[in-house]
């Protein structure tokens, strides 16, 4: 199938064949309903071409990538201006990868494209948890009367997992309402992870999808992304929280809202790819350790 054709350059440190991998790295690029400033449908090709910047050794977990079987799958090519039409064709995609019992990881675009992908794990695990890392609530019912957007990409996926399974941290932007409908439906965690180890043990064993926004962190950090806010987590912070989270039964995740052209100092990108090594590293670890 060509989908599964191997991209002409592949992240670092993932070019194993898809048949023998135990995660699939593939990019969304899609960035049609950007409210503020597009630009991530750069992310993913940008990633990739910059990953030869960083090593394949993680000196926090002594991991390196060459040890796990990652097969980069590219970039799919996703309609623009049709947001259901490319969340079909994400969910399909991440639905395959699923079927075949591999770990995908998704390299947004916006943050709408997580609904495609949450679609499809939601359908192989009907009791799907979802840890949702973001600076912005993103549980708007409608944004500029659409109901597919990054800004109610949350709102969608609570619509089929239901409450108790929207499980939020960092978040420190949104309105009123937002913050109102979260104290009923979600448990959220403002502005940091505290309550992390909670919500880890309560979700003990249950199959849970990882969703990173990556405005989550200080802008000073990472400036690079379409709607900044400043007050967020450093970058050990959220490499610390990913660590405690990869000891849950993690069955997907992905990485969005990287916007590449918004930081020519390149150090947003580098912060993601960093963010992706070491999340790869600690999710395949476990994965191996609980088979
Ligand atoms: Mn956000
Ligand atoms: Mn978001």
């Amino acid at each position: 199938m060509s989908t599964w054709d191997k991209a002409d350059q592949h992240f670092i440190g993932c070019d194993i064949a898809y048949d023998l991998a135990d995660a699939v790295v593939f990019g969304a690029p899609f960035d049609a309903t950007t409210s503020y400033r597009p630009g991530t449908r750069l992310a993913c090709r940008t990633m990739r071409a910059e990953s030869y910047s960083i090593e394949t050794y993680s000196p926090y977990q002594n991991l390196d990538l060459t040890d796990f079987a990652i097969f980069d799958g590219g970039d799919m090519e996703l309609p623009f201006g049709n947001p259901t039409k490319a969340l079909r064709l994400i969910e399909t995609q991440a639905s395959q990868i699923l079927a075949d019992q591999k770990l995908p990881l998704m390299i947004g675009g916006e943050h709408l494209v997580t609904l495609g992908a949450v679609r499809a794990a939601y359908k192989r695990f009907p009791d799907l948890h979802l840890l949702h890392f973001d600076a912005h609530a993103d549980v708007r019912q409608h944004y500029i009367g659409e109901r597919y957007s990054h800004a109610t990409v949350m709102r969608r996926c609570w619509d089929l997992v239901g409450d108790g399974h929207l499980h939020q941290f960092g978040i420190r932007s949104g309105d009123k309402e937002e913050f109102n409908w979260i104290s009923q439906h979600t448990s959220c965690s403002r502005f940091g992870f505290a309550g992390l180890e909670d919500t880890i043990q309560s979700l003990s064993g249950k199959p849970v999808y990882l969703s990173i926004d990556l405005d989550i962190l200080d802008p000073a950090v990472f400036p690079g992304t379409g709607t900044p806010e400043a007050g967020g987590v450093s970058f050990n912070e959220l490499l610390q929280a990913i660590r405690k989270v990869s000891e849950l039964p993690i069955v997907g995740c992905d990485l969005t809202e990287l916007s590449p052209p918004l930081d020519i100092s390149g150090i947003s990108t580098a912060t993601a790819l960093k963010i992706m090594r070491e999340l790869l590293l600690a999710i395949l670890q476990k994965r191996q350790n609980r088979s």
